[in-house]
């Protein structure tokens, strides 16, 4: 057998068994070709119209601090970053936002920020509370980095559904490249575990192109993913800010973020996966692109139009047009000439048929 069908043979046998071993995952992802991933995203698509059909859905992303207390070396907002703009919006702004996404059809919510101290457990409390009360059709996502897991339990009583906290990569050494001593995988994966225990819909991803990323660690986030089994998977390119460590990196390529969003499509089949914005930063028709290689949803920016610029995880990142809440209209026509629709509904997820 060539080396071109032993790749397509491989990800057959991931749509159909969900699992491949490691070395058929490095092996895959070390010598694709443009055949490969286009055989990959045709397969994701075909997966994702059957359990979604034309189905498109949408969430209100809402970027309520830039305070953060870690020290990530690719992110914009890290501690160490003097140069960072800060801003953390009030309770009365947060729910003004909810409030203009409900009326663009938003039904879910998605508040991302900075590890804040400044947004202490009992204020967050209030806050997911208030949200609960005045909209109890609506969704509510957190993505707030590693609390403790009381903190977690309490945050799901007040009345969050989902959260999302990507694992970065997977693999321990190179975890410790991305990120100061301070942190670790071990915990970041703990964390996980028990988001998931306590009954949240539980998202993870990572970056694509980070530096110090290989077949092998991809083959190890990969291999997580079918161990964790997550409700939601956020994938993006690595995309470097200029007041970083990493300022000087080169981005992630777009077409390897594509592949793995399909092979993620493949193995997991009915999870929520977003055509992020990191994606529709790195190519204008990112987010397009995104759904043709099976993702299923998209996250318009949501927050007040006056702090979008502030949080700036990496450079040049998008906050106007198809990235914008206030821009659905546009959002909706380009799904639509793709032949899908976006739909106004929470967007759970469900489990396979
Ligand atoms: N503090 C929260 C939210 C972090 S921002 C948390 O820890 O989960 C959300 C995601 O943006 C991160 O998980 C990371 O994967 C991504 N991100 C950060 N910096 C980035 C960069 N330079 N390029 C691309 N994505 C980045």
């Amino acid at each position: 057998m060539g080396y071109g069908m032993r790749r397509k043979e491989a990800i057959d046998r991931l749509e159909e068994s969900g699992h491949l071993e490691r070395e058929e995952w490095v092996r895959l992802l070390a010598d694709y070709d443009e055949t490969d991933r286009l055989y990959a995203a045709e397969k994701a698509r075909a997966i994702a119209d059957r359990h979604f059909g034309n189905r498109i859905y949408i969430r209100g992303l809402i970027e309520f601090t830039s305070y953060c207390r870690n020290d990530c070396y690719y992110c914009g907002l890290r501690r160490s970053n003097k140069k960072a703009a800060r801003f953390r919006l009030t309770e009365e702004t947060i729910l003004a936002c909810c409030e203009t996404g409900y009326k663009l059809g938003f039904r879910t919510f998605v508040l991302q920020g900075g590890e804040d101290a400044g947004f202490s457990d009992e204020r967050l409390c209030a806050l997911i509370g208030g949200i609960r009360e005045r909209w109890p059709d609506c969704a509510l996502t957190l993505s707030v980095g590693e609390r403790e897991a009381d903190a977690y339990r309490r945050f799901y009583e007040a009345g969050a559904d989902r959260y999302l906290l990507r694992h970065e990569t997977a693999d321990t050494v190179h975890y410790g490249k991305l990120h100061p001593p301070a942190m670790s995988l071990e915990n970041r994966i703990a964390c996980l575990d028990t988001l998931k225990a306590i009954g949240y819909q539980t998202g993870c991803g990572f970056m694509v192109g980070s530096p110090g990323q290989t077949p092998e660690t991809l083959a190890a986030d990969m291999m997580l993913i079918e161990r964790l089994h997550p409700h939601m998977v956020g994938i993006g390119p690595f995309l470097p800010h200029k007041d970083t460590p990493f300022g000087g990196e080169c981005a992630g390529s777009d077409t390897l973020t594509l592949f793995l969003l399909s092979l993620v499509r493949i193995m997991e089949k009915n999870v929520l996966l977003p055509a992020t914005t990191a994606l529709g930063t790195i190519r204008p028709d990112g987010r397009e692109a995104g759904i043709l290689a099976g993702a299923n949803v998209v996250m318009p920016n949501l927050s007040p139009a006056g702090v979008r610029e502030k949080y700036a995880l990496y450079d040049h990142k998008k906050c106007t047009g198809a990235e914008a809440a206030e821009g659905i209209a546009g959002l909706r026509e380009r799904m639509k000439r793709l032949g899908y629709e976006i739909v106004s509904g929470r967007g759970d997820w469900k489990e396979c048929q």
